[in-house]
């Protein structure tokens, strides 16, 4: 988990990878990155996952508590 090798691409676009994560965590997040058991995402799209799960996060705080 967490930092990548130089070299590595970005799971989404193809630039450079910035972070390493589960690869259902970021499909469950809405990105397509494949069906590899590992994701890695450039910077860019690390910024859009976790604005995503973010949002999943609210959601159920808005469920859980009205
Ligand atoms: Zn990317």
């Amino acid at each position: 988990m967490g930092r990548v090798d130089k070299g590595v691409k970005c799971s989404v676009c193809g630039k450079e990878a910035a972070r390493s994560l589960s690869g259902d965590k970021v499909r469950a997040a809405g990105l397509k990155v494949g069906s590899e058991r590992r994701a890695y995402l450039c910077k860019e799209h690390y910024k859009e996952y976790k604005k995503k799960t973010k949002r999943d996060k609210q959601l159920e705080k808005w469920r859980y508590n009205p």
